[in-house]
């Protein structure tokens, strides 16, 4: 039986703001959809929480030396992709807390910048359906990045001294979190998908084999593409947190288990593509 197939998803955000943990986790992650909303007039921010500094192999490896290197191929991946700025926040990469330091950090971000929209990994996912071990990191920026655009960022009352400051409240209408186990939206990333591959192969400390890299993103990207019938997809799990007035509560999400018809078992496992 084939499964059924679903629409993209087309909604897009004015502005946009992609939380990660790790330099190169948002060009892994939602990089085409970054650059398609882009090119089609979206503006778009991202915050790396940590800047990678425990994402090498040598233990005599100056963290603060490597920290300055990922922090330049990210900014060089991010140009690629299209974003307007990056923000470094500097916290431990290995140790990322989702502790109430880095909520402040976060909705400083969120209240400075205004996003419509944030992309962040879906912190639910511990294990991934096809395999492997979700980063701990991964998980604290994600619940980091949701527990930040609600309550926090739109509550007058939340870290009150950023509000006295200047930097009002702001809603976030919707979370699209990224690498889930259970998306429930398909986004059609056939036009810029050269665009994620070219801003992954920026991040040259981090990449041995470029050439196998680029193999998997393309395959798994026909992978999600094929369940909207299109050549290259990202998949999200989109949250709606402010109902749009011209889509409805869930606009074009299906309503039943978007498990259940969904891309399935993965050919190659995340933890292939190590992001520390
Ligand atoms: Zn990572």
């Amino acid at each position: 039986m084939s499964p059924r197939r679903r629409r993209p998803h087309t909604w897009r955000p004015e502005r946009f703001m992609v939380v990660v943990a790790h330099p190169d986790d948002a060009d892994f992650g939602p990089a085409a959809t970054a650059a398609r909303w882009i090119d089609e007039g979206s503006t778009g921010w991202l915050v790396c929480c940590t800047s990678g500094d425990a994402g090498g192999d040598d233990p005599d490896l100056d963290p603060l030396e490597l920290a300055a290197t990922r922090e330049a191929e990210q900014r060089q991946a991010a140009a690629v992709v299209g974003y307007a700025g990056v923000s470094f926040l500097h916290q431990p990469d290995g140790a990322l807390a989702n502790d109430l330091p880095l909520r402040e950090l976060l909705v400083r971000e969120i209240r400075t910048f205004r996003p419509d929209a944030v992309l962040a990994t879906d912190p639910e996912v511990v294990f991934y359906r096809g395999g492997g071990v979700n980063h701990a990191d991964h998980r604290a920026a994600g619940l980091a990045a949701t527990d930040a655009v609600y309550p926090a960022a739109r509550n007058p009352m939340a870290f009150p001294h950023l509000a006295r400051a200047g930097l009002a409240p702001h809603v976030v209408r919707r979370l699209y979190l990224f690498w889930p186990n259970s998306p429930n939206a398909w986004i059609d990333v056939t036009t810029t998908l050269e665009r994620k591959v070219a801003a992954l192969r920026a991040h040259v400390s981090q990449i041995r084999q470029p050439d196998r890299l680029e193999e998997r993103i393309r395959r798994w990207a026909a992978e999600e593409g094929r369940v909207i019938g299109v050549p290259a997809a990202e998949a999200f799990r989109v949250v709606v947190i402010e109902e749009d007035d011209e889509e409805g509560p869930t606009g074009e999400l299906p309503e039943d288990d978007p498990a259940a018809d969904g891309p399935g078992e993965r050919s190659g496992s995340r933890s292939e593509l190590r992001s520390r």
